[in-house]
């Protein structure tokens, strides 16, 4: 298991309970004060890699430098190399557990890589499917809550349905999966962040692999969207391992199941790093065959400058632990602050993930947005409450995405804490309220 409820703090699922003392209620109102005035202006809202991340790879920015062949004689400034540099899927294949023959190298997005591959599915035939999805009544994706909010945010922009499946410690709820995917074949499509997922850190367990693998759908074009956006984005010397999606849908008879998805947004530059997508040898045809009509070949120069940057598949993992030690202080000191806070309020239960980019703090029910606005009243910015959720809605209104890669340490320091001062605000004034109720 890589994220754990801190013991002790679990918040029942009936939200903040017991009465709360009067004298804890005024304390959080005399701290929100004092927070408020302070005048501060402090940023929570997304994963980026902070200036001194990006800063790890600046030898990239003065590559290739004068060289611009690649292994096989290719001439980088040049068009073409639809695949991408063939060194370059070398060093990523292991990573991301996919051939390298079977891996395609893009540019500097995976998500535009999802975007498409939604895109060509609705108006080109996947391999296995009837007929273009644009033709079927309604289309469904299967989305494990709390998740990833660009994820659903494709799925709004395409009039794609999402049905929320719960996540569990070790991926979503499979029993839930396998119902879904076997009595409806409008579910065409699951998102999956297997590794250190985003939100809430869990690494998928090799039953759950398996069984997403080897389940019946009733669609015969069903697809993984398998986001292994964090595959070697450890935060301890526990490095995950998750089992081979692409190598279980191929032993199943599924073979064409799963569209794996990375980039190095996270480990070289996240506006100029690589995408890659791997799958079956006939999906990555169908891919192909769509790409050359939008693009005469990816941008190979910045191909070889990481080729060059980073040398080998070791290379990255060397890389990688640099990434983790200005990573790790920022989360053991959001752990810190929230145990020394928050720990035995009973208002409020986090993660501790092992990998990634995010903590996920639960506050009591129908509490989440009121945090977060009173968050927003002092000065600190949070991903908005309900982002972790298809169209945005929460439905308890407890789950607050935490990213605190971006802000130096001091800065992340006080929003946490401050973000504490509004946690029990909320969650002390709802005690209140429901004992005078
Ligand atoms: N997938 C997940 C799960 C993410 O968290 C992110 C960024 O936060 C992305 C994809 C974006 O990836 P890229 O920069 O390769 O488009």
């Amino acid at each position: 298991m890589t994220t754990e409820l801190s013991p002790g703090n679990d918040v029942g699922p009936g939200g903040a309970t017991g009465s709360a003392p009067a004298g804890l209620l005024a304390q959080a109102r005399d701290d929100y004060r004092d927070l408020a005035a302070r005048g501060l202006a402090l940023d929570l809202t997304r994963g980026k890699p902070a200036p001194g991340q990006l800063d790890l790879a600046e030898d990239l920015l003065s590559l290739p430098g004068g060289r611009h062949t690649a292994a096989d004689g290719t001439d980088v400034r040049n068009y073409g190399g639809l695949q991408g540099l063939a060194e370059l899927r070398e060093i990523f294949a292991p990573l991301l557990q996919v051939p390298a023959g079977q891996l395609l190298a893009a540019g500097n997005s995976s998500l535009e890589l999802m975007h498409d591959c939604l895109v060509h599915a609705l108006l080109g035939v996947l391999p296995g499917a009837e007929s273009r999805w644009v033709e079927q009544e309604r289309i469904a994706f299967l989305c494990p809550v709390p998740g990833y909010d660009r994820h659903f945010a494709l799925c709004e922009r395409f009039g794609i349905d999402m049905i929320p499946v719960p996540m569990t410690d070790a991926g979503p709820d499979m029993d839930e999966v396998e119902r879904l995917v076997a009595e409806d074949p409008a579910v065409k499509g699951i998102w999956c962040v297997p590794k250190y997922s985003n939100p809430n850190g869990v690494c998928y367990s090799d039953e759950t692999v398996a069984r997403l693998a080897a389940m019946e759908t009733a669609a015969p074009d069903f697809r993984i969207f398998w986001d292994n956006a964090y595959a070697v984005h450890h935060l301890t010397d526990r490095q995950a391992e998750i089992a081979d999606l692409l190598g279980a849908c191929e032993a199943a008879g599924n073979a064409d199941r799963v569209f794996v998805f990375g980039s190095t947004s996270k480990i070289t530059a996240a506006g100029a790093g690589v995408a890659f997508f791997g799958s079956s040898p006939a999906n990555l045809r169908w891919l192909l065959a769509h790409n050359a009509k939008r693009s005469i070949g990816p941008d190979k120069v910045n191909q070889l400058r990481h080729v060059m940057f980073l040398r080998d598949t070791d290379g990255v993992r060397a890389h990688m632990e640099r990434q983790r030690a200005q990573l790790q202080p920022k989360f053991e000191a959001v752990a810190r602050i929230l145990e020394a806070r928050l720990g035995g309020t009973g208002l409020a239960s986090w993660t501790s993930p092992e990998g990634g980019y995010f903590v996920t703090l639960q506050v009591p029910d129908g509490c989440a947005r009121e945090v977060v606005s009173r968050a927003a009243g002092a000065g600190i910015v949070l991903t908005p409450a309900g982002a972790t959720h298809p169209y945005g809605k929460d439905p308890r209104d407890a789950v607050i995405r935490i990213a605190p890669s971006y802000p130096g340490q001091a800065e992340l320091e006080q929003a946490i804490e401050g973000l504490t001062v509004c946690v029990r605000l909320v969650g002390y004034e709802q005690r209140a309220a429901t004992a005078t109720a």
